[in-house]
């Protein structure tokens, strides 16, 4: 960040309102709404983490499924406000919001996995090429920084962008499309493991994942992501 950007005006991503002096290093939200913009809670999916409303322990597409993933964990639903900031990080590359991000992950994490490694799921190498920067690296590294060790094991083969497929190919494609990086496969054995993503839609990605890491040795896998659509 340049020495003149910290005096120009910035504003409340949500409300717009204008943001104090002196706080062009932090978030960029006005403590009203950082404040309102709080992770979910209340009684959620023991599988995918969404809200339960009349249903108990699973929802009600989770009830038949066999999944690889003990428990996928996401701060928000992919709607509202928190998909809005979500979109500015990865398409606006607004880099003050991972801060926020990764203040809100770092805490689930600590509050539910303390003494579990993160492992990143990587990006597509069209995409990297496209935006240029990899925004699930980024709040990894945002973890590193806060103590948390990271495992960057998995690598990601050049496949269809999931976006374009149902939710059987996407199922099928996933579980091509991920890998252990050359000589990585050993290192997660009798490990459990936090798999880290940004948006968790069919939950393709995270199963592939999931069922790669146990099948190498893994002890247990669970999973947070930012948004759960
Ligand atoms: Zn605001
Ligand atoms: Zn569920």
């Amino acid at each position: 960040m340049s020495i003149l950007s910290g005096l120009m005006p910035r504003y409340c991503l949500c409300c717009h309102k204008r943001l104090g002096l002196g706080m062009h290093d932090s978030i960029p939200l006005c403590d009203d709404c950082r404040a309102r913009i709080q992770p979910l809670d209340g009684q959620r999916c023991r599988l995918c983490g969404k809200p339960l409303y009349s249903e108990i322990d699973l929802c009600f597409p989770c009830r038949d499924k066999h999944a690889f993933c003990e428990n996928t964990v996401p701060l928000f639903l992919y709607k509202d406000e928190p998909s809005r900031l979500l979109k500015a990080y990865k398409m606006a590359k607004r880099f003050s919001l991972g801060r926020f991000f990764t203040l809100l992950l770092a805490e689930q994490i600590r509050f539910r996995w303390p003494d579990r490694p993160i492992v990143p799921v990587p990006p597509r190498a069209e995409k990297l090429r496209r935006h240029e920067w990899d925004q699930v690296e980024a709040m990894a590294r945002g973890l590193e920084r806060m103590g948390f060790k990271v495992l960057r094991v998995l690598l990601r083969r050049p496949s269809r962008e999931q976006k374009s497929l149902d939710r059987k190919n996407r199922g099928l494609n996933a579980k091509e499309a991920y890998g252990f990086k050359p000589g990585c496969e050993g290192q997660i054995a009798g490990l459990s493991l936090v798999i880290l993503d940004d948006v968790c839609t069919t939950g393709a990605t995270i199963e592939a994942c999931a069922e790669l890491l146990l099948r190498a040795g893994a002890a247990r896998v669970a999973a947070i992501v930012i948004a759960a659509d």
